[in-house]
């Protein structure tokens, strides 16, 4: 079922609590592929019942980035959804989120700003404002829907970070559950991006994963050196990769590593073909 409003959305909500039962929101923005599929999975499995968003949330794009092109499949998104045994689909407008007023102007709105220490690095750093746009969508959606259990994935670590920051300095009555990232059997990380790339942009993709697994195999063999294992990744690189980072930071905080040990992740983002792709690796 696809609900569009929030009041529509509120109503079932109410009849559920009612029940008794417990909710579990999978936010997304759609386009939806098997990543999304094991988040909606591990909401059937933890609550009663379970509501997918599907929304392409304006406020969280920069200027210049992909919003007008992003892949839009609401059919198909609510196949997925039935398949994984969701129960509602919120498919608001970003009129019916936001009001007219944020068209008009971004001043209309009041955001949700995470710390900066969270946000000037890694994608923070190239998307400025991305994360305030995520944390206010999160916050507002927990507020329609009063979930018991939110679900997220490790394929955005940097986000997942944030939102249990968000949470727990601002007390909201959720559990955030971490969900580990869906790969092709090639290594790629799902993502409804991928849709953007040919299969020689695919191919080219694929060093992202690469250069992390091979990382972490070197940590492994006992390379702790962040440098000498920043050097393993240049010959996975050719001309059609841009790497825009590759960084080692603490899992729990994102501070910055200069010896690897099992609380760090590695993040990964490479532009290919003008698609822009991240990945990370929790070393271990
Ligand atoms: P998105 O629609 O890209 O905003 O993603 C919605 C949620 O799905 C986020 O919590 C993502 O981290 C998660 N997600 C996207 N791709 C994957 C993946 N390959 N594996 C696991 N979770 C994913």
């Amino acid at each position: 079922m696809i609900i569009h409003t929030i009041s529509e959305l509120r109503k079932i909500i109410k009849d559920w609590q009612k029940e008794g039962l417990s909710i579990g929101l999978v936010p997304t923005m759609g386009a939806l592929h098997d990543g999304h599929k094991s988040l909606i999975e591990k909401s059937v499995s933890m609550c009663g019942k379970t509501v997918v968003s599907v929304f392409v949330n304006p406020i969280q794009f920069c200027p210049g980035e992909d919003l007008d092109k992003y892949p839009r499949t609401l059919i198909q998104d609510e196949i997925l959804v039935n398949k994984a045994g969701g129960d509602v689909i919120f498919a608001p407008s970003p009129a019916e989120m936001y009001g007219e007023g944020h068209i008009l102007s971004n001043d209309f709105l009041t955001y949700v700003v995470p710390p900066y220490f969270y946000t000037d690095k890694l994608c923070g750093k190239s998307r400025t404002g991305h994360f305030d746009g995520v944390c206010t969508v999160v916050n507002k959606l927990f507020n329609i829907v009063r979930p018991d259990f939110a679900f997220f994935g490790e394929k955005d670590r940097q986000q997942l970070i944030i939102i249990k920051k968000m949470v727990k300095d601002l007390n909201i009555p959720v559990e955030i559950v971490a969900c580990p990232i869906v790969r092709e059997k090639s290594g790629l990380a799902l993502s409804s991006r991928n849709k953007y790339l040919n299969e020689t942009q695919k191919t080219d993709a694929l060093a992202l994963s690469k250069i992390l697994f091979n990382i972490n195999d070197c940590f492994k063999k006992g390379i702790k050196d962040v440098n000498a294992l920043k050097e393993t990744a240049y010959g996975f690189l050719n001309e059609n990769h841009d790497l825009e980072y590759l960084e080692f930071r603490d899992a729990d905080n994102l501070e910055e590593k200069t010896v690897a040990d099992l609380n760090t992740v590695v993040f990964i983002a490479v532009k290919t073909a003008g698609v822009r792709l991240i990945d990370n690796l929790k070393l271990g």
